[in-house]
């Protein structure tokens, strides 16, 4: 299938067209900082930006250009507990135990809906909701029955969709119905971060890309030796905010996130009436099949975005990109023909319970693990960290918990996961075959 990628292909983000991440200049390292932060994606920076409007100076550290990480390479769906509420919906989870993760996911989507629009970040915010396709009838039912906790502890707004009705929320007959969550956008994410960024700098934070944290050593005095290959700072605190890219200078944490690839393609511009098919209400879309995919218009309602698990492993995007296609086929055949100028790849963090997390482990704040949903998750949990360090917490996140689970039998190597992409095809051709 080769003739589905246009001439002026580009292996890299369609986002990037508008804003990439770009080498900001080198500055000199300080000796020693109140607050060491690694990764410069939206948590990082989040995080950065709440510490440095309280006075605490701070240092952003990232092994690239800022913003090179998941954080300009996303699907750009906001949602405020949809995410955990797939968590919900898919677990024995009761409705007591999910609502405090519910409460803190509706209030992530709050945090970046009132920064966008307080800060004035131009990032094509559409607040025109979601709609989540489901697979089979069994995962239908479901939703319905999850609906009201959703709505109640999560202010999702949301609602079903039976599959005779769904041909108003999406120009296809795919799903067996699904569910409408009003309470959501979707963003341009590089966009997104461009505005944080100039937040961040414009607040002062000193900001060192192309700065590879290397080493983390804690001192007699409870501070930390911060090694980059520049030198060696002092910083009173450490954030790891490094989620799908955790490496080996934190070991501790690399053991609790798994790294899993996530891919996209972005299509030619389309004629307005086959966009509009697609999307009739502008909608952003993702489905309950395991092998996920998710998907929206771009911000000028001209191109599809069409993202998914088209490999487990990490590979390269120009032998997915065929494979996401067929997945945008199945869903969309009117689409047959359409070129693709876009194609790109970029890592997630999933938990192995599934759930984000923040807190303090062996002395190291972190937010880490947006188990494939970060726009507003990280953003928040970066907030959420700074203003812990702050001591300006009047109540405890529910994301911030004492257990963050590991297993004994991973230490960072996702050798396993083609193994789990097998897994979940099949369990997905059963789910569609006998429900
Ligand atoms: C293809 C794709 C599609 C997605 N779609 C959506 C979506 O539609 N909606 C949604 O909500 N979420 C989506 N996500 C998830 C979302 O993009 C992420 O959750 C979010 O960007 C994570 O932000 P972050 O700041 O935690 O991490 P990142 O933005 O990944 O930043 C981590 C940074 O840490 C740096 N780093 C790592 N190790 C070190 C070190 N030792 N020293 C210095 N720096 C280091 C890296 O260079 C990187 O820049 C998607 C992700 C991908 C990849």
């Amino acid at each position: 299938m080769t003739d589905i990628f246009h001439k002026d292909f580009k292996a890299a983000p369609y986002w990037w067209e508008e804003y990439r991440p770009q080498a900001l200049p080198e500055i000199d390292l300080p000796n020693e900082v109140r607050v060491a932060i690694i990764g410069a994606g939206y948590a990082g920076l989040s995080a950065a930006l709440e510490l440095a409007r309280a006075g605490v100076e701070c240092l952003v550290l990232d092994a690239a250009e800022p913003g090179f990480g998941a954080s300009t390479r996303s699907g750009g769906m906001v949602s405020g507990g949809v995410n955990v509420g797939k968590r919900y919906m898919s677990k024995p989870m009761s409705a007591d135990e999910a609502a405090p993760f519910l409460n803190d996911a509706a209030d992530a989507f709050s945090h970046i809906e009132n920064l966008i629009a307080r800060e004035k970040i131009e990032c094509g915010w559409h607040k025109r909701g979601y709609f989540l396709g489901a697979w089979c009838k069994a995962h239908f039912d479901d939703m319905a029955k999850k609906v009201a906790v959703l709505n109640k502890e999560a202010q999702s707004d949301s609602y079903i969709v039976p599959q005779d009705q769904q041909r108003a929320e999406i120009g296809s007959d795919y799903y067996r119905g699904g569910m409408v969550v009003e309470r959501a956008a979707h963003i341009q994410p590089a966009l997104y971060f461009k505005g944080l960024l100039g937040l961040v700098q414009k607040a002062g934070v000193a900001i060192a890309a192309k700065t590879e944290v290397t080493g983390l050593a804690q001192n007699s005095d409870g501070s930390w030796a911060v090694s980059t290959p520049r030198g060696m700072i002092r910083a009173g605190d450490v954030i790891v905010a490094t989620n799908g890219y955790t490496g080996g200078v934190t070991p501790a944490l690399q053991r609790r996130v798994v790294p899993v690839g996530s891919y996209i393609i972005a299509t030619d511009e389309l004629p307005a009436d086959l966009a509009a098919s697609i999307s009739p209400r502008n909608r952003s879309f993702a489905d309950t099949r395991r092998v996920l995919t998710y998907y929206r218009l771009s911000p000028d309602g001209k191109r599809l975005i069409f993202g998914g698990r088209a490999k487990f492993g990490l590979t390269d995007p120009i032998t997915t990109a065929p494979l996401l296609y067929q997945f945008m086929i199945d869903r969309f055949p009117q689409l047959a023909g359409v070129k693709i100028t876009h194609s790109w790849t970029g890592n997630v963090a999933f938990t192995l319970d599934e759930v984000p997390h923040m807190g303090k482990f062996e002395n190291l704040h972190y937010a880490l693990g947006c188990n494939g949903s970060g726009v507003a998750m990280m953003s928040y949990l970066g907030h959420q960290t700074a203003r812990k360090i702050l001591g300006k917490v009047n109540r405890i996140c529910a994301f911030d918990r004492e257990e963050f689970p590991s297993h004994p039998l991973y230490t960072g190597s996702t050798w396993f996961l083609p193994y789990i992409g097998y897994y979940f095809r099949t369990r997905d051709w059963i789910d569609r075959r006998w429900s």
